[in-house]
């Protein structure tokens, strides 16, 4: 086999899987490098979001919440059940099928559209060159016209709580507990804390969050923040914020930590587990030869233009590693993008238009600017709410926690950002990225036509309450 390719991606994750798929289907002729190992020494594709990330929390999500809906809420329907039970090690099995079925779902796609795959590091030299080192030791080297970078982000560490790989776990440890902890620490009121540390609470966990920003939630809107707090409060979780761990402790089977409260004043608490959650930073150690040209930022991000290009000709970055929020879902844009730039096509994308997501119950969801942004930019806006407490469809569903907040320029009418905390925020939230993407406005999406009854009329009423005219609340 020869060792030129059209393309060269390093890294399999959403990024780097979809470019190299959506390169391939563009005719040229590609390969892909991955060095993910699983538990068992298997190579995998998927990265991050496939293994240990998205996919994996979300099957622990839902089923940790129909355990909760059959203790706590079918007897509101009628439902009688007794002695639920929650088989720790079933549900944890079963997330790893899903992860097993979906990573190797990608090597089918991989072989279905000609993908090269390598198992193994990939590191880029001078002149688009890479070297390849084999998981068994062989190293080759190839070449490339073109080189995708998608080499994806590791974990933060804090020196106050150093991973121990049982008790102070990241979140590849907190997807494999085969127990309920009795108690639990998770430092990070982020995204990953709220889903971990609410996985674990549903099935028992007393669980307490430390969160060193005295702000709770400050990348949301600070309505839902707010409502968010209230409701996580009631379901059990202890999240305290500007709570600034400065030590940690493991004493036998649990672990002590040191923390500085909201007043400034050491406070200890012991837990069975702790999860740290503190962030995630760009992985490109061992990535880029000393030669390859390419320029990382300050903050060890790979710097990039808006499609990508790094400072390199013919070499792209894209997914975890370059500026912008870390989701699975811009890394797969990123990655499209870069292989129809490379293919020949205009290509650009619309990073105003990203939606980001918290898979707690309820969820968060939102896309485009908030109010705090607005004002601090001086942006003269209206804003139509709605609460699902007035939706037939989420009051039938039993599930009336949230809001639908949709944000107007107050001039023009045109959709700045809108904000759901709700049953189905995440898959509400595409009517709205829809609907920003096409420059709409709150008018259009009042006089749409939505099915009755469905959670959707929240976004509904919510555009004409813009207006001041929701039908379905004073
Ligand atoms: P990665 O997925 O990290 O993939 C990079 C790949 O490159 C890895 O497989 C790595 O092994 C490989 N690699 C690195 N260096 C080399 C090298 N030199 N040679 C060969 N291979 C290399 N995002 C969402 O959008 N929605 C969610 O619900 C969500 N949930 C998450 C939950 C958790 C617990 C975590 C940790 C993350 C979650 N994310 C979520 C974030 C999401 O996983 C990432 O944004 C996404 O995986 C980034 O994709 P990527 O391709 O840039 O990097």
């Amino acid at each position: 086999m020869s060792n030129k390719f059209d393309v060269i991606v390093i890294g399999g994750g959403p990024g780097g899987y979809v470019a190299a798929i959506r390169a391939a289907q563009l005719g040229l002729n590609v390969a892909c490098i991955e060095k993910w190992l699983d538990k068992n020494d298997k190579p995998r594709l998927g990265g991050t979001c496939l293994n240990v990330g998205c996919i994996p929390s979300k099957a622990l999500l839902d089923s940790s919440h129909k355990y909760h809906d059959a203790k706590d809420e079918f007897s509101t329907h009628g439902i009688g059940v007794s002695d639920v039970s929650m088989d720790v090690n079933a549900m944890v099995d079963r997330k790893d099928n899903i992860v097993n079925q979906l990573t190797s779902g990608i090597t089918g796609l991989f072989k279905a559209n000609g993908v090269k795959s390598f198992e193994g590091f990939g590191k880029l030299l001078a002149n688009k060159k890479v070297e390849f080192t084999a998981h068994d030791g062989k190293v080759e080297t190839f070449e490339a016209d073109n080189v995708i970078l998608a080499t994806g982000s590791v974990p933060v560490n804090i020196p106050p709580a150093p991973r121990t790989g049982d008790i102070i776990v990241d979140n590849e440890g907190a997807l494999d507990f085969r127990e309920v902890p009795k108690r639990l620490g998770v430092i990070g009121a982020g995204v990953i804390g709220l889903e971990l540390g609410s996985v674990w609470n549903r099935l028992g966990s007393e669980v307490v969050v430390l969160e060193a920003q005295d702000q709770f939630l400050s990348l949301c809107d600070q309505d839902l923040a707010k409502e968010a707090g209230k409701i996580f409060k009631k379901q059990g979780l202890d999240i305290r914020v500007g709570a600034r761990v400065t030590g940690s402790e493991v004493k036998g089977d649990e672990v002590e930590v040191t923390f500085l409260d909201a007043k400034g004043e050491e406070q200890k608490q012991t837990f069975d587990k702790l999860i740290v959650a503190v962030g995630r930073k760009p992985f490109t150690d061992g990535c880029l030869a000393a030669d390859s040209g390419v320029n990382l930022d300050e903050r060890g991000f790979v710097f990039v233009d808006d499609q990508c290009k790094t400072n390199v000709p013919g070499v792209y970055a894209i997914g975890d590693i370059v500026r912008g929020p870390m989701l699975a879902h811009k890394a797969s844009e990123e990655g499209v993008m870069v292989a129809d730039i490379i293919a020949g096509h205009k290509a650009q994308m619309n990073y105003d238009c990203i939606p980001s997501v918290i898979y707690t119950h309820p969820e968060l969801a939102w896309v485009g600017k908030n109010e705090q942004q607005l004002k601090a930019e001086g942006v003269k806006y209206k804003v139509g709410k709605f609460p699902f407490a007035a939706s037939g469809r989420a009051m039938a569903a039993n599930d009336t926690d949230g809001f639908v907040k949709m944000i107007a320029c107050e001039e023009t009418d045109r959709i700045l950002g809108c904000h759901i905390i709700g049953g189905h925020a995440a898959d509400l939230i595409a009517q709205a990225v829809i609907a920003m993407e096409f420059g709409s406005t709150a008018e259009d999406i009042a006089l749409t036509v939505f099915a009755h009854p469905t959670v959707s009329e929240a976004v509904h009423e919510a555009a004409l309450a813009v207006d001041g005219h929701a039908i379905h609340v004073a």
